[in-house]
């Protein structure tokens, strides 16, 4: 199966395809976290990269798209893969359907996970991910079970994202709405986008999630 979860800065996307993928054995594929790790990394991708994100803007729709199309190739995606936080603009998602195309795939799916702009803020200003793992907190929706230890490997340093403050987030949000909400009708037009409510709890929202994907096992 393979989805791709669309939604706000925020929205609880990525906190989504990290239970999908441990529950239905699917990669979760976050085009944010590869283009971190290329700027922690120093790389020429990651210095080509960084002042962008650091204003909260888009990278160019070619690098990204190169970016996925080779990861998509990578073994671990054969039993399926939950796109997070791609495609973003409508050429990102025309570009996602021929290389899909090309390979003999298709889309199963396409989340929304529905969020209002005023709880973003505070979702964001509250995040939180283990350093060792990746896994995702929030200080007060999602804490470690023990302070200061992580759930899923045990870590004790966590890191918070430069990007994650009240200015660059206003950013961003102007980038969803522009260019990222045009997905919501490419994709309803072709049948795909099933909708959650994502100002509920992450159980909830999680529970909304399944229920899409059953539907979805059983072909209605
Ligand atoms: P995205 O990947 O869409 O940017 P995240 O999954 O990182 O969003 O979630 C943003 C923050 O909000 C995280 O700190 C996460 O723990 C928290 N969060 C996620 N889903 C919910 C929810 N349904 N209710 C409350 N907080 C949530
Ligand atoms: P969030 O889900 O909180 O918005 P991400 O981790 O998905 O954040 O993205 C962080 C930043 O990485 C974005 O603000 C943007 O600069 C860049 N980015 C990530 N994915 C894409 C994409 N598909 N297209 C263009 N830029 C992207
Ligand atoms: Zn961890």
């Amino acid at each position: 199966m393979n989805l791709i979860l669309l939604g706000p800065p925020g929205a609880g996307k990525g906190t989504q395809a990290q239970r999908l993928e441990e529950m239905h054995g699917l990669k979760q594929l976050s085009t944010g976290d590869m283009l971190r790790a290329a700027v922690a990394s120093g790389s020429e991708l990651g210095n080509q990269v960084k002042a962008v994100m650091d204003r909260g803007e888009l990278v160019s729709d070619e690098i990204i798209v190169d970016m996925i199309a080779a990861r998509i190739a990578e073994p671990d995606c054969a039993n399926g893969f939950i796109l997070d936080g791609f495609p973003r603009t409508v050429p990102q998602a025309e570009a996602l359907d021929k290389m899909l195309a090309g390979r003999g795939l298709e889309l199963d799916r396409v989340i929304e996970i529905c969020v209002d702009d005023d709880a973003l803020v505070a979702r964001i200003s509250g995040r939180f991910t283990c350093a060792n793992c990746g896994t995702g907190y929030h200080d007060t929706n999602k804490p470690p079970k023990t302070g200061g230890v992580c759930d899923s490997c045990g870590g004790t340093a966590f890191n918070r994202r430069d990007d994650d403050n009240a200015k660059i987030v206003a950013a961003r949000l102007e980038a969803y709405h522009g260019l990222t909400a045009p997905l919501l009708p490419y994709y309803r037009a072709r049948g795909m986008l099933g909708s959650v409510d994502g100002m509920r709890g992450i159980d909830e929202v999680a529970s909304a999630i399944d229920g899409i994907l059953e539907n979805q096992e059983n072909g209605s």
